[in-house]
Order: structure tokens, then C-alpha cells, then sequence
């Protein structure tokens, strides 16, 4: 594949940028410091304002058809935004549905679903979650067991969810749920779109050790989802899945966020007698090394998808390098702002922290970044046995 860009892909750039300066950095880069509670309410309503912003620009759904709401794009140009998106950690963008939900309904959706469902997407109407783990189902996802039972022309859906990215702010999930309770266990399992707002859905946030609300669980108490809800064949839920898990980890937009870490990082050493230490030299130059790596590979990886290779090996290799090199990055930037890199981003400390806590946050969410969207472990496996041809363990 050719790794560099073309003028007008680079004009493109500059244009989505241009956007991003004046729409996304300002609110990026001043959010409410008084307090937790005060911040999350202000991203609530702030994150859905964005993501309006960004559809009213028409940067969503590049490349789909128009037919949905799509509008022309390449998949470089698909790349180059979600690049120039992650820099900023993605804020105002319906991650969840344009990256997640847009591909699973382009690609396993009937006509009726994506009519339905694609333009308020790609408008920036209404907002996606994904709803696969379960409490007792996270790697070994095909043993789930919230349960969808055919009722008339309704699917009535029982269980629970966990780690639900966004569903305080989704209006709808799609969700994998067993429709066959006899079946083997990856063949009883259907995939539903459902709407949040429904009877039944109760939805409670998980407060992490870094203070964000963004992740939940979400309950399910005879809920009644439309039967033409229904993705794909009834049974045939977890091959839709699997295609989606694999666009999932090629990571591109979040190593454009390392990169944005590692971009400050440098600019508070330059300023200050460390940029003379040899040892924080050699860390942040590694570092950046390896960030380019990961970089390149995953757009080796969006160039597989764009012509329709198998990337389900190559996504994992994105996935499993970028997950720990996060905590390699986080682990660095704290030997490099010593003790002022603990303060947190709130009240008192923010005033004597570096970047207004920012590292301390993502310190502290890194650690997540070798299990969220599956584990390193399961990567491994799949590299091995997928990409190298081992057997099963
Ligand atoms: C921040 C965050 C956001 C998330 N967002 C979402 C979301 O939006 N939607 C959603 O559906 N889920 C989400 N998840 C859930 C995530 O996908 C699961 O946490 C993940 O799949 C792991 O499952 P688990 O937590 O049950 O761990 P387990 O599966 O219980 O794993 C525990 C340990 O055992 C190891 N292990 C398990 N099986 C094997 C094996 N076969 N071989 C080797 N080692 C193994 C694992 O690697 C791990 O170290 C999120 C999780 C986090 C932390």
C-alpha cells in the first residue's frame, strides 16, 4: 500500500482540521474545573452539541451511500478524519454508531433498517451504544444469556449489560441476545436494535477509579423490541458481531490521542532543564517510534478493509500493540512530570497540574486499554491461531 498522501488528501486534512480548530479544540481544551459532578453534566450536554456541529458539516458517513445520508468520501479520507478526530479524543463524535452500528447495518441491515436508521446517524440525530458483555460474559462472549423471546411480532428482551460505553447518552443499542437457549452456544445468539428510551431499560453508571461516567450497566426487564428490529437472520447474530469486533480494533482515531499526549509531553520538556536529560530524550524518542509504528500498521489495516481483505489477524495485531504501548506512553509521561503528573483535574489541583489533570486521568484509564473491546490475551489468540494458522489452544 502506498503510506503517504496525495496533495488533495492533504487539502482534506487541512479542511477537517480547519474544522476541529474552530469547533472542537476550544471546548476540548476548557472544560468546567470546579468539580466531577459540574464537568460530567457539562459534557452531557456538550458532547451531543459537537456531535450536531460535526453532521451539520457533513463529516459523517463519508463513503456510505447517499441513498442513507452518506456523503463522497474515500477510505483515506474516512482515515484522515478519524485520525484528525482522535487527536482530540474523538469529542462530539457518535463513536459508537458511525464506527460501530453505521458497519454493522451497511453491512448485515435490511433496506428498511438502513432507511431508517443511517441518516439520523449521520445527521447527528440520534446517538448509538454497543451491548455485548454481560457480567458473566466478556472474552467468552457466545456464553451470554440476556435473553430475547419471540412474543407476536415482538422480541421481550430480560438481562443485563455491562461496560456499556455511552449509554447514558445513547438512544439506541444494538445488542446481542440468545433467542436459542437449546442451539450451540454461538448459533442461539440473534443481534436486536433497541431503543433506549423503551419501557424496561434501566441504565447505571460505573464511576471509575479516574472519576468518568461514561461506562454503565444496563438493564433489561421485559422490554418489547419490534421483531423487525431484528438483524440479519434470527440465530445468526454472531457472525454479524464478529465482523464488527474486527473494525473495532484497528485503532487509528486513539493513536492519534497517544500522539497528542506525547505531542504535549514534548512540549513541556522542551521548556524546562529535562529536555537536556538523556534518559527522558531516549523515553520520548522511543516512544514517538513507536507510536509512527502503530500508526502505519493500523493504516495498513484500513486499507485491508477498504479492499474487502480478512483483517480479523491484522486488527488484532493493531489492538494488541496499541493497548499496552498506551500504558508504556501514560507510564513515561509520569516519570516525566513527577509528582505534579498525580495531580487531578478539579478544584484546588487542577491549578498545579500539568495540563489540567488530563494525565492523570489517562493514567488511570490506560490501564483499561488491555481489556476494553477484548483482552490482550484474547488478541494472542487470535493472532495465533487466525493470522499464524496454530491450533487451538
Ligand atoms: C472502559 C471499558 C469500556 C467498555 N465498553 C464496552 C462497550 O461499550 N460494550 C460492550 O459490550 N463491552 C464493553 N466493554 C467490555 C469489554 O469488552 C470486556 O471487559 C472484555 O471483553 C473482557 O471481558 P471481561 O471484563 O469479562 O474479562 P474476562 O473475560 O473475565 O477476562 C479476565 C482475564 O482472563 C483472561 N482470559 C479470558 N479468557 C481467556 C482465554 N481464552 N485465553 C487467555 N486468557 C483469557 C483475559 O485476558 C483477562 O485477563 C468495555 C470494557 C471497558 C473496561
Amino acid at each position: 500500500m502506498q503510506f503517504t498522501m496525495t496533495p488533495e488528501q492533504e487539502s482534506f486534512r487541512q479542511r477537517v482540521k480547519g474544522f476541529i480548530d474552530k469547533e472542537i479544540k476550544p471546548v476540548y481544551e476548557n472544560p468546567p474545573r470546579n468539580g466531577a459532578e459540574e464537568y460530567e453534566q457539562w459534557y452531557v450536554a456538550t458532547v451531543k452539541d459537537l456531535g450536531k456541529k460535526i453532521a451539520a458539516a457533513g463529516w459523517l458517513g463519508l463513503g456510505w451511500p447517499q441513498e442513507y445520508g452518506g456523503r463522497p468520501g474515500t477510505w483515506r479520507e474516512q482515515l484522515i478524519f478519524k485520525e484528525e478526530m482522535g487527536y482530540y479524543e474523538n469529542w462530539g463524535l457518535n463513536r459508537q454508531g458511525v464506527n460501530m452500528a453505521g458497519p454493522v447495518l451497511l453491512g448485515s441491515g435490511d433496506e428498511e433498517q438502513k432507511k431508517r436508521f443511517l441518516p439520523p446517524m449521520v445527521n447527528g440525530q440520534e446517538w448509538w451504544c454497543q451491548g455485548y458483555s454481560e457480567p458473566e460474559s466478556g472474552s467468552d462472549l457466545a456464553s451470554l444469556a440476556t435473553s430475547a423471546e419471540r412474543d407476536g411480532d415482538y422480541f421481550r428482551v430480560n438481562g443485563q449489560k455491562v461496560w456499556t460505553s455511552q449509554a447514558n447518552l445513547a438512544d439506541w443499542i444494538f445488542m446481542l441476545v440468545r433467542t436459542d437457549p437449546n442451539a450451540p452456544k454461538h448459533r442461539g445468539i440473534s443481534m436486536l436494535l433497541v431503543d433506549m428510551h423503551s419501557p424496561g431499560i434501566t441504565v447505571r453508571p460505573i464511576v471509575q477509579m479516574h472519576g468518568s461516567t461514561d461506562e454503565n450497566e444496563v438493564f433489561f426487564v421485559d422490554v418489547m423490541v419490534p421483531a423487525e428490529n431484528l438483524v440479519g437472520e434470527v440465530n445468526r447474530g454472531w457472525y454479524v458481531a464478529m465482523n464488527q469486533l474486527s473494525g473495532e480494533r484497528s485503532q487509528i482515531d486513539f493513536v492519534s490521542t497517544l500522539r497528542h499526549y506525547l505531542d504535549d509531553l514534548a512540549s513541556y520538556v522542551k521548556e524546562r532543564p529535562l529536555a537536556a536529560d538523556p534518559i527522558v530524550r531516549n523515553m520520548l524518542a522511543d516512544r514517538y517510534i513507536e507510536c509512527n509504528i502503530a500508526r502505519l500498521i493500523n493504516y495498513r489495516v484500513a486499507w485491508l478493509q477498504s479492499v474487502g481483505g480478512d483483517v480479523s489477524a491484522s486488527a488484532s495485531i493493531c489492538k494488541a500493540i496499541v493497548g499496552p504501548l498506551s500504558q508504556r506512553i501514560m507510564g513515561t509521561a509520569m516519570r516525566v512530570l513527577g509528582l505534579h503528573g498525580q495531580l487531578g483535574r478539579y478544584g484546588e489541583e487542577v491549578k498545579n497540574a500539568p495540563f489540567h489533570g488530563k494525565f492523570m486521568v489517562w493514567y488511570l484509564k490506560a490501564v483499561s486499554r488491555t481489556f476494553n473491546a477484548g483482552t490482550h490475551e484474547i488478541q494472542l489468540n487470535i493472532i495465533a491461531t487466525r493470522g499464524l494458522g496454530l491450533p487451538q489452544g
